[in-house]
């Protein structure tokens, strides 16, 4: 048997819609990606929405926007997609890694307030924002970090790339701080293919990332008018088409992700040696992005990685820390054992197949899988 570790669904209705758009004129900034953006901003309560052409794209029109660049330093988790510290970068600004919890695999609150009272005034004046990632769909602890932005007069940014549809204590992810992000490849909840959206409620900063995302145009929308520094960043209409047609179904869809992470709850909950993924109580509702176990220490995380893949059990550590990659050590000397928890937890985790159509025959030979090897690697 070989199980995917990702696979997206699309249906019938995706595929007209999107061919329905080939039919038209407008390929690119037509009506597709006002109704996309409609839909998104209503569904994560906010008031605008700017569809990119990425998740980082919409990150970096964060940054961007805010006007974080040169000599900032912005406050952010290693344990993440790389994209969320990159955009920190692209802006010649600096990340100030904080380590995360064991439990819920997010920022820890309690560490970042101890890192910034630990700041001389000086340092402190440099770091503008918090840059908070909701890690594999659960939301962090809003609340605090909130509280923590708002002491210390920093911007707060949501990446809820990984959480379309969590909810922390009722609110929706992506609603939280100033601007949050939603992601779209084809591994994410729903797909545009490729594609990204910024979420805010700060008309300046929507109207702002509607310039920069399409060569820096002004409000006019003259096609040769520049107004400002910008790029491409526009989402065409075939990938809203698709985005829609993906929406009208989230609740569905959602459901159908809750109902394979509980059937690989319960089937593991007799595997001493795998950790499921802890759920925060202020969790009120939560959007499966990946499913990832973690192993007991003496267990060969590799060797176990390693023989699920040659059995057709498709599956990758999830995450390398970002502070351990390759250009990170070489620009800012980050080395093992900077950030201990971020380190042994990735070096303990697995992100096992995980798709919205999973069968559970599929997760019973996954599971089967993984209890052999844990026998043959332990
Ligand atoms: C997926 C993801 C992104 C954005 O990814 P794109 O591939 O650029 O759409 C950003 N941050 C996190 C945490 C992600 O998982």
């Amino acid at each position: 048997m070989k199980v995917p570790l990702s696979s997206p669904d699309i249906i019938e209705k995706d595929i007209e819609a999107v061919v329905g758009v080939m039919k038209t004129r407008f390929l690119s900034i037509g009506p597709k990606v006002v109704e996309f953006e409609k839909k998104m901003s209503s569904f994560s309560g906010t008031k605008y929405a700017v569809a990119v052409n990425s998740g980082t794209s919409a990150l970096h029109l964060i940054i961007r926007g805010m006007g974080i660049g040169e000599g900032d330093v912005v406050v952010t988790t290693p344990f993440s997609f790389i994209a969320s510290s990159n955009c920190i970068l692209f802006e010649r600004a600096r990340p100030l890694f904080v380590d995360i919890e064991e439990g819920t695999l997010n920022l820890d609150a309690d560490k970042v307030e101890k890192k910034l009272e630990s700041l001389s005034g000086e340092e402190l004046a440099k770091v503008k924002a918090l840059l908070v990632v909701d890690a594999f769909g659960q939301p962090a602890d809003w609340v605090r970090f909130t509280e923590i932005a708002k002491r210390y007069n920093l911007l707060l940014i949501e990446d809820s790339a990984e959480a379309l549809g969590s909810e922390y204590k009722g609110k929706k992810c992506g609603s939280f701080g100033e601007a949050g992000v939603f992601a779209f490849y084809p591994n994410k909840q729903i797909s545009t293919g490729e594609g990204g959206i910024l979420v805010t409620d700060d008309a300046e900063l929507a109207r702002l990332a509607r310039s920069i995302r399409s060569q820096g145009r002004g409000e006019s929308g003259e096609w040769l008018d520049h107004e400002r520094l910008g790029y491409n960043f526009r989402m065409d209409e075939l990938s809203s088409a698709l985005g829609c047609s993906q929406m009208e179904r989230i609740e569905e869809i959602l459901d159908k992700r809750t109902k394979v992470a509980e059937m690989y709850n319960e089937k593991l909950s007799e595997v001493e040696e795998v950790q499921v993924p802890y759920i925060a109580p202020y969790v009120s509702r939560m959007s499966w992005f990946v499913y990832v176990i973690r192993l007991d220490k003496y267990i060969n995380r590799d060797r176990v990685i390693e023989y699920l893949n040659q059995e057709g059990v498709q599956c990758k550590p999830y995450f390398t820390p970002i502070h351990l990659q390759p250009f990170y050590r070489k620009m800012f000397g980050f080395k093992e054992g900077d950030f201990p928890i971020t380190e042994d937890v990735s070096g303990r985790t697995i992100a096992l197949p995980f798709f919205n159509n999973l069968k559970e025959e599929q997760i019973d030979y996954v599971v089967e899988k993984l209890k052999k090897s844990i026998l043959l690697f332990s």
